[in-house]
């Protein structure tokens, strides 16, 4: 740590004490970009108070003013942000094969991000924990603000800082964020992946000011959704809202990893796309053309759903396959739709990326067709605006949002 950091250190935990001080913190982490008069409005302070505010919060590094270009013939005006050395978040990712940690500014922005595989199913908690110990002492932290707290963005059901089920990763009521706590020295916050990327793309990226909407990704480690309800992340009792891949969609369907029968997750995913083109070209005497690994990991299945989708240029039978994934996956979403009433509907993941256009307009098409919505056409249906850190800078934001928020 260094001199200056040392002092921000020492300033940070008295401005977040001190109420007034907070719920601006508060307002400009989950706003950006405000002017005096508008933090005034929105928190039902004096102009007065704001600016007495905003200068002791200027004065200790938390947030910076920018000169923005005027609207029309008016003055330039003073935006109000968080300082990006305010503070920092150590943000984890967890999904099946592969473990990521951005070391994330106080402004949102990532400033260093690394990743490692992980071996799929076998690892165990204390194993794991381990590994993202080791993986945070090496982090390059540069010119990063004082620590504020750490985050994990994982692919399962959490809930209250416990991995309740995650079967890709093989963890069953596995409590993470305790001891990560513990060794770390700050405050620790799980979030589910899907929740994660539909936060940041609501904070950061294309649903920026969307307070109602769905993330849907397709990723070799499963299907999932996120869902932001009034600008937070509707995790449902018990973690475990939005688990899309296992929602039924074949009443006496195929048996599913989850122990159900009939889950989207056998029908609409790339492991489900992997497996069905497998079988037909074994029934079509065809040599695959991958080989089948006995770890199947996240880069792996991947790296098959693209050899598949090359092939499927010139054989229908394989194109249909990714037809049926994206029928299956259609309706699941029309289903969200109708539930959740969501204002935006976010496509994301490495499934949609490769199908490009061609996903996107039969994704559509089928959602369209299964939704109950009288709001269709204020509805839009789009691709994710975010890349592949997204959950890290999702599962950060949250973290840093409850903890000015007093939680
Ligand atoms: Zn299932």
């Amino acid at each position: 740590m260094q001199a200056g950091e040392a002092s921000l250190a020492r300033r940070l935990p008295v401005a977040m004490a001190e109420p007034r001080a907070r719920e601006v913190l508060a307002l400009l982490h989950r706003r950006g970009r405000l002017t005096r008069a508008e933090i005034a409005r929105l928190t039902g302070q004096s102009q007065a108070a704001v600016s007495l505010l905003v200068r002791t919060l200027i004065e200790a590094g938390l947030v910076q003013e920018s000169l923005a270009a005027p609207r029309g013939l008016g003055r330039p005006a003073h935006h109000l942000g968080i300082a990006p050395g305010a503070w920092s978040v150590l943000s984890f990712e967890v999904v099946a094969g592969l473990l990521r940690l951005a070391v994330v500014a106080g402004d949102g922005s990532v400033l260093n991000a690394t990743e490692q595989p992980l071996p799929t199913g076998t690892l165990g908690l204390h194993a794991l924990i381990q590994r993202m110990l080791r993986m945070a002492a090496e982090a390059d932290r540069g010119s990063a603000g004082p620590l504020l707290a750490a985050s994990v963005s994982v692919s399962g059901v959490v809930h209250r800082g416990v991995v309740v089920l995650s079967a890709g990763l093989g963890l069953r009521q596995a409590p993470v964020a305790e001891p990560l706590s513990e060794e770390l020295g700050v405050p620790v916050w799980l979030v589910n992946d899907m929740d994660a990327r539909a936060l940041a793309e609501h904070r950061y990226g294309v649903g920026r000011g969307v307070d109602h909407l769905v993330l849907v990704a397709v990723e070799p480690s499963g299907i999932g959704a996120g869902i932001v309800q009034q600008g937070r992340p509707f995790a449902g009792a018990r973690g475990s809202a939005g688990e899309l891949g296992h929602v039924t969609v074949e009443r006496h369907g195929l048996a599913c990893p989850c122990g159900k029968r009939g889950c989207l997750e056998v029908y609409g995913s790339e492991n489900a796309i992997v497996s069905r083109s497998a079988h037909l070209l074994r029934l079509q005497r065809r040599r695959r053309p991958f080989v089948e690994s006995p770890t199947e990991g996240f880069h792996y299945v991947r790296r098959q759903v693209e050899e598949l989708w090359a092939l499927a240029a010139a054989d229908a039978g394989i194109r249909r396959i990714f037809e049926d994934a994206m029928d299956y996956l259609g309706t699941a979403v029309a289903n969200l739709v109708t539930l959740f009433d969501p204002e935006l509907v976010i496509v994301a993941g490495h499934l949609m990326k490769l199908l490009g256009p061609w996903g996107m307009t039969l994704l559509t098409q089928r959602v369209r067709e299964g939704a109950f919505d009288p709001g269709a056409e204020h509805r839009k249906i789009v691709e994710a605006a975010l890349g592949e850190d997204s959950g890290m800078r999702g599962a950060a934001y949250l973290a840093v949002d409850r903890m000015l928020a007093g939680d």
